[in-house]
């Protein structure tokens, strides 16, 4: 309904306090067996890296997840929440758009390992870091260019999401409506 709108194979990044991927293939939302596929916030991108609140060394979300950005922040700026460092960064602040920008290369590194893996034609991002725009979406972009295996011209694009905070009401609105024409289709 947003930004993935007519495409059959589309990777959405959430990018706020943690880190995690919607992965939409052949025009289905794959779930994985246990219901967590997508985790793309704990692939080790790191391997002696920060350690993760999944028990876990070097995970992305340890690096790059919105506590970790404003952890490496505070000793500059103080206590801030994430919409604090978009609001900085959009005004031109240096430190919050280097961390940004870090925090998007090292997303853009593990979303080009997962781009390889599945091949999609379209990269949307939302959650709270998304609202800065082209300062997230450009480190994003460069660091998946420069790690997938095809050449730029056929990398998937990298999109700003266009549903903002109500994308999970949305995705979750739609599930419960599919769920039930399954079941009345079953009936
Ligand atoms: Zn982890």
């Amino acid at each position: 309904m947003g930004a993935g709108r007519g495409r059959q194979n589309v990777i959405y990044l959430d990018i706020g306090d943690g880190i995690g991927a919607g992965l939409i293939l052949g025009g289905q939302v794959l779930r994985g067996h246990n219901g967590t596929a997508g985790e793309l916030g704990h692939t080790v991108i790191l391997e002696d890296g920060p350690l993760c609140r999944c028990g876990n060394r070097g995970c992305l979300e340890a690096i790059a997840g919105g506590p970790a950005i404003l952890e490496r922040l505070e000793p500059i700026a103080g206590a801030m929440k994430l919409g604090d460092i978009v609001v900085r960064a959009m005004a031109g602040d240096g430190a919050s758009i280097r961390a940004l920008s870090d925090a998007g290369k090292h997303i853009g590194l593990a979303t080009g390992n997962l781009c390889n893996l599945i091949d999609p034609e379209r990269i949307v991002v939302g959650g709270d870091l998304a609202r800065a725009g082209e300062l997230l979406l450009g480190p994003i972009r460069l660091a998946m260019e420069n790690s997938v295996i095809v050449d730029v011209a056929s990398a998937p694009d990298v999109v700003q999401g266009q549903l903002g905070v109500s994308a999970a009401a949305i995705g979750a609105a739609v599930h419960a409506i599919d769920q039930v024409n399954v079941q009345s289709a079953a009936v």
